[in-house]
């Protein structure tokens, strides 16, 4: 299930998401809400939170907030880069127990801010996102050198 809210053109961005999740194999039971705000502050382009409390829930509740005054090539980066994240926490793979603690793989990491180079979940979705942005049309005119500040 996929719902994508705050942008005019929510059918549009749907398709991009659902093709990025097939692209990707996402296979598991996930209901994502894709969130176009206002309120993220410049720097940050997007981010992506998995919203379930226990490990025994039938899917996960995946939240991805976009920041909305990205032009629509990099937001199409910035929405491939998400993707990876949710497809680690629909795999187990990616797991935060609190706002400083992230599991990754079964190894625990603290992190303050998500710096990338301490981060294989990030290092892993900065690398895929630039191979399946590159059998998109769209993303392949634009420049990934830019595209470090979202998480
Ligand atoms: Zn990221």
């Amino acid at each position: 299930m996929v719902v994508v809210m705050g942008i005019d053109d929510s059918l549009a961005i749907k398709r991009q998401v659902t093709k990025y999740l097939h692209v990707l194999d996402v296979k598991e039971k996930v209901h994502l809400s894709v969130c176009f705000t206002e309120v993220l502050p410049t720097y940050v382009e997007g981010m992506t939170l998995c919203l379930n409390t226990s490990e025994s829930e039938p899917y996960k509740i995946i939240r991805v907030r976009i920041n909305a005054h990205l032009e629509p090539i990099q937001r199409t980066l910035v929405l491939a880069h998400e993707m990876i994240h949710v497809r680690q926490f629909a795999r187990g793979e990616l797991r935060v127990n609190s706002k400083h603690k992230v599991i990754w793989k079964g190894k625990t990491f603290w992190t303050v801010g998500g710096s990338r180079t301490a981060s294989p979940w990030e290092d892993e979705a900065y690398q895929i996102s630039k191979f399946i942005v590159k059998q998109n049309p769209i993303a392949s005119k634009a420049s990934l050198a830019s595209a470090g500040k979202h998480r």
